[in-house]
């Protein structure tokens, strides 16, 4: 999309990470993925650690060529996509017998044995604990963790592989060079144009009806909100096949990533931390286990991770004032009360952040806390989940978002799904839509 010829710049394109202890003792992961480590930890696992990431940077790239490419059908795999899954086996054979038995194993195994068979450090355990699970609907201990890892690392920002970027002008920056880059290319874009209704008749889409009524007729529509909402709510089951429905209403999206942000009226002091690091609350892979725990059974936990960006230390506002901005895993996605459950996160979060940044309470001018039902309500994603839909092995590669769907035709002639419901899944990667474009080329 040449974004950069369409405005977008990084404020920084190689976030470091400080793990926050609550005593002041620091740990620093610098480069992407936390190439190089500094502050609280031994040399035995920092030579543990440069070890273990290069492998799994080593096997998320082997793994990378999936995102890009249409998940083959199982039943009818022929042509390109078996060729390609067949070099996927191949590069991953290549690795030698040692390391394709390793990743076999890991790909078996959870994220907690797996930081806990290499690495000591508490701080440094749960940081990669956090990393690991943020966005999905997983605790480190749960079953299948890693794979969901491999994808995230398997990302690039500017060309640096797991490297976490931040826009100059915050993520709105990023939609307005996609906006400039597609108007350029002879898109029209119409914003605050709901879409109610897609039009199905006589067995094929028509077209869409927004919330004002008025109806656009086309003979294609690629739906880029969640499948499940696409399906029940914009089709409707009156015009799919009663088992397709039922499998649509069991697809899994239950998020637990609240957003907060604060307006506060001086810049907080992290006990020393660089204020334009991404700052995370994890204390160990235990306190992320924990604070997954309550979740399940719809309560919010008393001491959520967090992962703290504060934007205005990149880009000064100019009333001087400061902006925080966090997500705070794991919020409960269903409670019982929900005005409740989300007065109940605000505290723990400002709890958390009073631990680790003391006075910081006394900073804040406004809060505002999304809770992952609040970022449902606002913009449509189901269960407020990152993904459009859970991102776990059942609903990934040729199982997402459904079997038979996977190739992002919808099951209407006419219909296509491209957004992170689909494979590869969220995040900000743009390979949903970009598969989508290509499979609908090709038809
Ligand atoms: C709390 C939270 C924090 C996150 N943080 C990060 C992060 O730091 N980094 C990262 O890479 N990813 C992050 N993600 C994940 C990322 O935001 C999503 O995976 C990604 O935005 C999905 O992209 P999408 O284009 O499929 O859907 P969306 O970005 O959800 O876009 C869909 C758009 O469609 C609009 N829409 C919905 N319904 C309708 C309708 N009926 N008619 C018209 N328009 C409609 C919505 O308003 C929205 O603008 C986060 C997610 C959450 C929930």
């Amino acid at each position: 999309m040449n974004l950069a010829g369409h405005g977008l710049v990084w404020a920084e394109p190689n976030l470091a990470t400080t793990a926050l202890s609550s005593d002041g003792n620091h740990l620093r992961l610098e480069g992407p993925v936390g190439a190089a480590l500094s502050g609280a930890v031994t040399d035995q696992d920092r030579a543990a650690w440069a070890t273990l990431r290069a492998r799994l940077l080593r096997f998320a790239a082997v793994l990378s060529p999936l995102n890009h490419m249409s998940p083959p059908r199982i039943a009818k795999a022929v042509g390109n996509p078996l060729l390609k899954l067949a070099m996927i086996g191949l590069r991953a054979r290549l690795m030698g017998a040692r390391e394709f038995r390793e990743l076999g194993r890991i790909l078996l195994t959870n994220v907690h044995d797996l930081l806990d068979d290499e690495l000591t450090s508490p701080l440094l355990k749960g940081a990669l604990a956090f990393e690991a699970t943020l966005g999905g609907w997983l605790g480190p201990r749960s079953p299948n963790t890693v794979l969901p890892w491999l994808v995230r690392l398997s990302g690039q920002t500017a060309g640096v592989q797991g490297a976490l970027g931040l826009p100059k002008g915050g993520m709105a920056a990023l939609g307005a060079a996609m906006a400039a880059s597609a108007t350029a290319a002879g898109v029209t874009l119409r914003c605050n144009a709901r879409v109610a209704r897609i039009i199905v008749d006589g067995e094929r889409v028509q077209g869409v009806t927004l919330t004002d009524g008025e109806e656009i007729r086309a003979p294609r529509v690629v739906s880029a909100i969640a499948p499940k909402t696409t399906l029940l709510s914009l089709v409707g089951a009156r015009h799919l096949d009663a088992g397709l429905v039922t499998r649509a209403r069991h697809l899994k999206a239950r998020g637990g990533a609240a957003k907060l942000h604060l307006t506060l009226r001086a810049a907080p002091d992290f006990r020393g931390a660089k204020l334009t690091d991404r700052l995370l609350i994890a204390g160990s892979e235990h306190d992320v286990e924990r604070s997954y725990n309550p979740v399940k059974y719809g309560l919010v936990p008393d001491r959520p991770g967090l992962e703290i960006m504060i934007p205005t230390a990149h880009e000064p506002s100019p009333d001087g004032t400061h902006h925080l901005s966090a997500i705070a895993q794991f919020a409960p996605h269903a409670p019982t009360d929900r005005d409740a459950a989300r007065a109940d996160m605000l505290a723990a979060c400002m709890a958390q952040l009073e631990a680790h940044a003391p006075g910081i309470g006394a900073l804040v001018e406004s809060a505002e806390l999304l809770m992952p039902y609040d970022i449902e309500a606002r913009y449509g994603l189901p269960g407020g989940q990152w993904h459009g839909g859970e991102l776990s092995v059942e609903q990934m590669l040729f199982l997402r978002p459904l079997p038979g769907l996977a190739q992002y035709k919808g099951p209407i002639p006419g219909l296509w799904l491209a957004s992170a419901g689909c494979h590869p899944g969220g995040g900000v990667s743009g390979s949903a839509g970009w598969n989508a474009a290509i499979a609908m080329e090709a038809e």
